[in-house]
């Protein structure tokens, strides 16, 4: 039998990318619409997402903005702030419909 221990299991590989993120995590994001700082910052899985080390979010409480703080290969990142900008495009755009409210 001969020692064939797994390196790189996905739990493991995910465990890796969790630390890599929390080394990386910064103090404060600064809210993108109103500049206020934030320190209430949300890591996200990026463990999916090729070429980005790190990513962090964070819900801004006076102007309800989320901004986002990535980090990764510069071709990635720009990726994925389109991905989250149509999909914060597409939130916004369903909010504003207005509702049929007839009672
Ligand atoms: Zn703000």
């Amino acid at each position: 039998m001969g020692q064939a221990k797994l390196r790189g299991t996905p739990e493991q590989r995910k465990q890796a990318a969790i630390e890599k993120q929390l080394s990386l995590r910064p103090k404060h994001i600064i809210c993108n619409n109103c500049q206020t700082e934030l320190t209430d910052i949300n890591a996200v899985d990026v463990a999916e997402l090729p070429g980005i080390d790190a990513a962090f979010e964070a819900h801004c409480p006076q102007c309800g903005h989320d901004t986002y703080a990535i980090k990764g290969e510069k071709e990635a990142v720009a990726r994925l702030h389109m991905a989250i900008e149509d999909a914060a495009g597409a939130e916004a755009q369903a909010g504003s419909v207005p509702s049929a409210s007839g009672r």
